[in-house]
């Protein structure tokens, strides 16, 4: 059965649900994450428990990390909202239900390796990159300008990586090259190549970063990966930002323009 992957919800709940409809929609027998499930946006926990009742498993990512240890290497914007969804998580009131959210982020692992939907092959996936899985990002520039860096990234996967956290869907292939969705044809779809081995980012559901206000997220299927955008109602995120203090106007802003 096929795969549904995704990653980097940050806290917009709206725009998970939009997904996990599209998800439901089609034959799909299984949802995976990559991380980032919150940061950013203005509903934490109520992505936390999507993803814990829909993925048969989540890794992650760097603003989980941020919420339950320490941010790292953050921005103010991204410091304080950090901040702000820790308060979330300690303000609950039921017990339980907090101690078992914790409990949730902290068994979140950093790398997972399973086969592929046809068995045929390992599939790695992490948050950020094999090297470094929860906070090196791997630009699609990276291609033409860092050829080394990709050299060394590939020498870390067997055949493919699923990876997220740049929020700019496509894949990467071990030339190296870059495709985005858009030079994939008229179907967003790569199809696995005998001997090619394949770094593929399946983009952001909550705060995507490649100019296409959609959500996005990836299929995997037996020999092929599909990107897939969703519609959802911006508006309704950016105004909860808005409303929140905490969290910068510019969070909600640039969900707009999806930058
Ligand atoms: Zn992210």
């Amino acid at each position: 059965m096929p795969t549904a992957v995704i990653s980097d919800i940050h806290g917009n709940a709206e725009a998970l649900r939009s997904v996990l409809s599209d998800i439901d929609a089609r034959s799909v027998g299984r949802i995976i994450c990559l991380g980032d499930i919150i940061g950013y946006g203005p509903e934490p926990l109520q992505c936390v428990d999507l993803v814990r009742q829909r993925c048969e498993w989540s890794l992650m990512g760097n603003h989980d990390f941020g919420v339950l240890y320490e941010p790292t290497n953050f921005n103010p914007g991204a410091e304080s909202a950090a901040y702000w969804t820790r308060e979330q998580f300690d303000a609950e009131p039921d017990e339980a239900l907090r101690a078992e959210r914790y409990d949730f982020l902290g068994h979140l692992r950093v790398r997972v390796v399973e086969p592929a939907p046809g068995g045929q092959f390992p599939v790695l996936a992490v948050h950020g990159s094999p090297r470094r899985p929860i906070n090196e990002y791997i630009f699609p520039d990276d291609a033409m300008t860092s050829p080394d860096k990709l050299e060394s990234i590939f020498e870390r996967v067997d055949r493919l990586c699923l990876v997220g956290h740049t929020h700019q869907p496509g894949v990467f292939t071990d030339e190296p090259d870059f495709y985005p969705p858009a030079e994939l044809g008229e179907n967003r779809e790569y199809r696995f190549v005998d001997g090619e081995k394949a770094v593929i980012n399946v983009g952001s559901v909550g705060q995507p970063r490649d100019l296409d206000p959609r959500a996005s997220y990836a299929i995997l299927h037996e020999d092929r990966v599909e990107f897939v955008r969703v519609e959802y109602d911006i508006k309704k995120t950016a105004d909860q930002i808005k409303a929140i203090s905490e969290l910068h106007d510019w969070l909600g802003e640039r969900l707009y323009e999806g930058r």
